[in-house]
């Protein structure tokens, strides 16, 4: 059978490192963690979460699947979720999608891709919301970004739906509900300002990013090719609401 020797040297290598910067450090994390973030993200191998916001073990609670889809009959998501907010009393949950995602395109392709269909369904339901607005976008990729960024707003709205969100606010408890999407091609994060508090904040704070995402394309109907790329759009977006 073949080891994966190279990997387990690779892991000596990190804890060898780790250890010579501070001594403690897994001792310590070995106690306790307690994390203030929970990441709601893709499972796409090129979106690893503590690395892109520079954060080191037990100071991000994770959870990844195909395409960061929230959905109430997913006991693995609740599961994590219920922990993350009950437990260890975490201050905000991003949800954060990525440009470029093969779960959202795989969702719009008529073809079929097996067991995974029904997982993609719930971005399908997404696509089939706003399809008006996604088909007045000329491109397909444009259209794609569009709807990782839908997905987003989406999935995010869906987690403060859940009863375990739900609670915490009714409790008073601090906590926040973030939007994001990461670049593939840069490595930066672009917040789609999707950023609810309370149980009355969610329904204001959709319509605020909708509103954000017609801007959008307003702007790239006015503007040339080489100024329509997201990360282009959203600077200008944002200049404008902020
Ligand atoms: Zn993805």
């Amino acid at each position: 059978m073949e080891k994966l020797t190279e990997l387990l040297e690779k892991n000596r290598d990190w804890a060898e490192k780790i250890n010579q910067e501070d001594p403690h450090f897994f001792e310590t994390l070995a106690q306790q963690q307690a994390p203030e973030y929970l990441w709601i993200g893709c499972s796409d191998s090129r979106v690893p979460a503590n690395e892109i916001v520079g954060m080191l073990p037990g100071e991000l609670f994770v959870h990844r699947n195909v395409a960061n889809v929230v959905v109430h009959t997913d006991m693995n998501c609740l599961s994590v979720v219920q922990y993350a907010v009950e437990v260890l009393k975490v201050k905000h949950i991003m949800v954060v999608g990525h440009y470029g995602c093969g779960g959202v395109a795989a969702s719009i392709e008529s073809a079929p891709h097996g067991l995974i269909d029904n997982w993609l369904r719930n971005i399908r339901r997404v696509f089939q919301k706003h399809r008006q607005f996604l088909s007045t976008w000329d491109h397909s990729h444009q259209q794609l970004d569009r709807l990782c960024e839908l997905n987003v707003i989406e999935q995010s709205v869906n987690l403060c739906e859940t009863t375990i969100v739900q609670q915490a606010w009714a409790n008073g408890q601090e906590l926040n509900v973030h939007g994001w999407i990461y670049g593939l091609s840069d490595g930066l994060v672009n917040d789609l300002e999707f950023n609810a508090s309370t149980a009355d904040e969610v329904e204001e704070q959709y319509q605020l990013a909708m509103n954000k995402m017609r801007k959008l394309q307003e702007l790239a109907k006015a503007s040339d090719k080489s100024q329509q790329n997201a990360r282009t759009l959203w600077d200008k977006v944002k200049s404008i609401f902020n």
